[in-house]
């Protein structure tokens, strides 16, 4: 039993019946590896890189970056380490890149969209990354932030690829791509949905306005219809589908998710345990049946109250 406690406390998330999901940790860079490790990342599920790009004139050199990425990887041999590139713009605005004059900076020219008109600045980021895997043993994932439809995911899969990027994904945070997510899944090799800014957009309430947390609340049935809608279409043709906004990090909302079908769960590394254990406490059945009782609710606070009423293992 206590062998099974210390399991529960620090081996990889799967539910109380065995059903994988993997728990993996989101850092700002190599700083926050340490904490990813102590706290029993199976890896990186979101390596967001606009930390090495602020309050500088220009971007980062190839060499520089090629370090930051390869200490992510280095420090998890046999695990995976999924990287955003660039995600400039709106809340993470770069002197050097984004737009001063947009009226509507979150609904503006940001992530992909920037990458597209600055080619030069992608093409750096693939190449430091490639570099950065090459004799490593985790496995480097490369995804790209603010993808709208098939053609923007096929785009950024191809320039991946030619870059020579192993596995190209696309994060699922616009709603249109969510509802579209069957057109998606077959341009790329994953998912991760970032649930920040899907609920920013399904709710029209902007996320930095804190007046409006109540509209940016994850347990909103809406949201998590859209998250059905990603998950079930990344399952049609057996492609992993990730959650990496803070959704992941509140322990019975991760038990939903992964009844919804999400296969990993990334978080700021200090939400891993108290995720892994709810997970551990909770057959995959009870996940499913707490997710179709989310979605059956009216409003974020009864489905939060009808997903716990069906996960008995939680604290
Ligand atoms: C998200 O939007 O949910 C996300 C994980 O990315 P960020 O918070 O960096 O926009
Ligand atoms: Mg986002």
């Amino acid at each position: 039993a206590r062998a099974a406690a210390a399991e529960q406390a620090s081996g990889p998330g799967r539910t109380r019946d065995g059903h994988p999901v993997a728990l993996l940790a989101n850092i700002g860079g190599p700083k926050d590896i340490a904490a990813a490790l102590e706290h029993g990342a199976e890896g990186v599920g979101l390596y967001r890189t606009e930390f090495l790009f602020l309050d500088r004139a220009a971007p980062p050199s190839l060499d520089e970056q090629r370090d930051a990425y390869r200490a992510a990887l280095d420090a998890f041999p046999g695990g995976k380490v999924v990287v955003r590139v660039l995600d400039a713009g709106a809340d993470k605005p770069l002197a050097f890149l984004s737009a001063t004059d947009e009226p509507n900076p979150a609904l503006g020219v940001r992530g992909l969209r920037i990458l597209r008109r600055h080619p030069d600045v992608l093409a750096t980021q693939l190449a430091a990354l490639v570099a950065a895997a090459e004799g490593t043993r985790a496995e480097l994932q490369v995804m790209a932030p603010m993808v709208a439809d098939a053609e923007e995911a096929a785009w950024f899969a191809a320039t991946a690829g030619q870059a020579g990027v192993a596995s190209a994904g696309v994060m699922v945070e616009v709603p249109i791509a969510a509802l579209r997510a069957r057109d998606l899944a077959g341009e790329v090799d994953f998912f991760s949905i970032g649930t920040n800014d899907l609920a920013q957009y399904a709710a029209a309430a902007d996320r930095q306005v804190g007046s409006l947390s109540a509209h940016q609340d994850p347990w909103q049935p809406g949201l998590l219809d859209l998250v059905a809608a990603t998950a079930e279409a990344a399952g049609a043709v057996g492609k992993p589908c990730g959650v990496c906004g803070e959704a992941a990090a509140d322990p019975a909302l991760a038990c939903v998710l992964a009844g919804l079908g999400v296969t990993s769960l990334s978080m700021g590394a200090s939400a891993l345990p108290l995720v892994r254990v709810a997970l551990a406490s909770n057959t995959h059945e009870q996940c499913r049946n707490a997710a179709a009782a989310a979605r059956a609710a009216r409003s974020a606070d009864q489905a939060r109250a009808a997903a716990r009423a069906e996960l008995p293992g939680l604290a």
